[in-house]
């Protein structure tokens, strides 16, 4: 047997907190000289003019960004990087806003400031990022050299959003602690080619509890828009824990899953934390797991309003044949879901999914 090489992968520095975005110039001065926000529409109009970053000694300067993580995007970008000796960027936004920053300052060799506006995934702590075509097809994944210097978290912008956004963030967190420990059982490699270390495990396991415990109180905060501690705590595991975990112990089930379901066109409106989520109860029918295991998965998803059933994802009436497109994408060879115990089929997928579904159904009658 191969011998195992253990590695894990962490941010710089991790801040979250009330007005945590008043510490963005200090940090702007202590990485360079000249900084650049990249910042969505969106952002720059809602969340920049709340905020006074003349603080930095120099002053930061302002890029919109053009909706697309893709390489024509990218080279704009890598032009003003290198045209106004850019030396810090600061990527402020949703998942693809964020993921160009990371290219770019990783291709121009400078440091990265990340600002998520929204809790809805757990990439902003990774170091890797999505390349798209102009058209928003999946083209490949990047891996940078290093994560992020700092992730910069400002709790008062993600109490500001809709609270869907922190509820995909729960399924994307979700999965982290059944991925780990599938990929725990089988010796798998982890997203940083090696073994996954007490650190990560351990912490993707307290991604799983604090979610439990906090997840519905959070809820009741963001849909008031308000900040409490439970709030954080879930943004805590949305962000950090599930970021590290996911990162440094690997994925399995859930996300080959979500990924077979992006073939489906009515599924293109559900957010990629509600398709995990749907992903992680496939998992459990497919690994035989504790039916009181089940139980609380279940429970937790419909509390939340995270999707127990085919129909909360969209699909209302797929043929056997499309679910089976699905089931064999999940399965392609370079799919996590091969991180799982024993040979897995498309078959044994397909009837996960199935299973998946009647269990959230007949639930929801009752
Ligand atoms: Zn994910």
């Amino acid at each position: 047997m191969q011998s195992l090489i253990y590695k894990a992968a962490f941010p710089g520095k991790y801040i979250q907190g009330e007005r945590a975005l008043d510490e963005l110039p200090g940090l702007v001065d202590l990485f360079g000289k000249n900084g650049l926000i990249l910042a969505s529409p969106t952002i720059k109009k809602k969340v920049l003019p709340v905020y006074d970053f003349k603080g930095s000694e120099r002053g930061i300067l302002l890029e919109e960004f053009a909706g697309e993580c893709c390489e024509t995007e990218l080279k704009r970008l890598q032009g003003i990087v290198t045209d106004k000796k850019i030396d810090v960027l600061v990527g402020m936004g949703g998942g693809k806003t964020i993921d160009t920053a990371k290219i770019v300052s990783d291709r121009a060799g400078i440091p990265v400031i990340i600002v998520p506006t929204i809790a809805s995934t757990d990439a902003p702590c990774s170091g890797c990022a999505l390349i798209y075509t102009e058209k928003g097809v999946f083209e490949s994944v990047y891996y940078q050299k290093m994560n992020p210097q700092v992730v910069l978290v400002d709790i008062n912008v993600i109490a500001a959003a809709p609270a869907r956004f922190l509820v995909a963030g729960m399924g994307d967190a979700l999965a982290t602690w059944f991925e780990a420990r599938s990929c725990e059982r089988t010796l798998s490699r982890n997203e940083c080619g090696g073994h996954s270390t007490f650190a990560a495990l351990n912490l993707a396991e307290l991604c799983y509890n604090t979610l439990l415990r906090y997840g519905s109180l959070a809820i009741n905060a963001c849909e008031n828009n308000i900040i409490t501690p439970a709030l954080n705590h879930i943004v805590e595991a949305n962000i950090l824990l599930s970021g590290i975990g996911f990162e440094s112990s690997g994925l399995a089930t859930a996300h080959s899953v979500h990924n077979g379901l992006t073939a489906m066109t009515e599924t293109h409106a559900y957010y990629h934390g509600e398709k995990v989520a749907f992903g992680v109860l496939t998992g459990l029918h497919l690994t035989d797991a504790l039916p009181e295991e089940m139980e609380t998965v279940y429970s937790f998803c419909e509390e939340i309003g995270l999707p127990t059933r085919f129909s909360d994802i969209g699909i209302t009436n797929a043929s056997g044949g499309k679910l089976m497109e699905v089931a064999v994408k999940a399965c392609a060879p370079a799919e996590g879901i091969h991180h799982e115990v024993g040979r897995i089929l498309p078959e044994m997928v397909l009837n996960a999914m199935i299973a998946a579904d009647s269990m959230g159904t007949l639930r929801k009658k009752y």
